[in-house]
């Protein structure tokens, strides 16, 4: 398939395999990015040949999030304005990966972090390589009230979340395996194809039970109070962005090449 700028679409048999494309940028996820994904994403839920979605990187991360320095260019928008590009860009897309009437995989590794993160766990199972690794550094990097999608409670539980958000810290996959986040690890080496193995194995069940059994999990946690707790979430981030700690936060970060995180990364 073609078309797309920063993201490649394969078809592998039942499996469409969705993979950010930006790997000299550690795949940070500009807008055209997120477009092409919302669009691929839709047709692979569209298309009754495809079974099972796979969302991966290219390159040696899967993403180190969003693309900050496009996001220095939204400096100055007003709350309105930035409420409405993250309701439409990360939030809704988000729910549209989480609500896919299929199932989805996300396969890791490297870098997982910040909105790659969120995206990751939007995903119903992880794959993950023995070099991946996963943070939400917001709060200590930005002064962000985390990501936009707070999906990390229901992943790793409550406890664990809170210590991931407060420190900043990264989670190894061997951690994420302990606390039932990443459903499969394996070598770096045999990433790609035991994600498609997985993909296969679950692709071998009737389409329609698979959308049914997806939609009754997710409606249970629906029930808890899921997503109301998400929609909460989404204006308490937007509060965050509008205060001073985040100005002053958000200029530090500028004046120090915005890309401590990534330099962080590096180490
Ligand atoms: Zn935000």
């Amino acid at each position: 398939m073609s078309g797309y700028h920063d993201i490649e679409v394969e078809r592998i048999g039942p499996v469409a395999r969705i993979s950010h494309n930006r790997p000299e940028l550690r795949n940070a996820e500009n807008t055209r990015l997120l477009e092409e994904m919302m669009d691929a994403a839709e047709r692979a839920s569209r298309d009754d040949g495809v079974r099972v979605i796979v969302i991966a990187g290219k390159g040696d991360h899967f993403s180190a999030g969003h693309d900050l320095k496009e996001g220095a260019s939204r400096r100055d928008f007003t709350v309105e304005q930035r409420y409405a590009h993250e309701e439409r860009l990360f939030y809704d897309f988000c729910l549209k990966i989480w609500d896919a009437p299929k199932p989805t995989i996300c396969q890791v590794q490297g870098a997982c972090v910040a909105a790659g993160f969120m995206l990751a766990n939007m995903c119903d199972l992880i794959v993950a390589s023995e070099d991946a690794f996963f943070a939400d550094p917001v709060v200590q990097t930005l002064g962000a009230a985390a990501v936009e999608v707070l999906i990390h409670p229901t992943v790793l539980g409550h406890r664990l979340a809170m210590d991931m958000l407060y420190t900043g810290r990264r989670l190894t996959a061997a951690e994420g395996l302990s606390c039932g986040m990443v459903s499969r690890l394996v070598a770096r080496s045999d990433l790609e194809t035991a994600t498609l193995e997985l993909a296969n194995q679950i692709a071998k069940a009737p389409p329609f039970a698979l959308k049914l059994v997806k939609r009754s999990l997710h409606r249970a946690l629906d029930m808890q109070g899921f997503r109301a707790a998400l929609d909460a979430h989404f204006d308490t981030h937007q509060l965050s962005h509008a205060t001073q700690e985040f100005k002053e936060t958000w200029e530090r970060g500028l004046s120090s090449g915005i890309t401590r995180g990534k330099s962080a990364m590096r180490r």
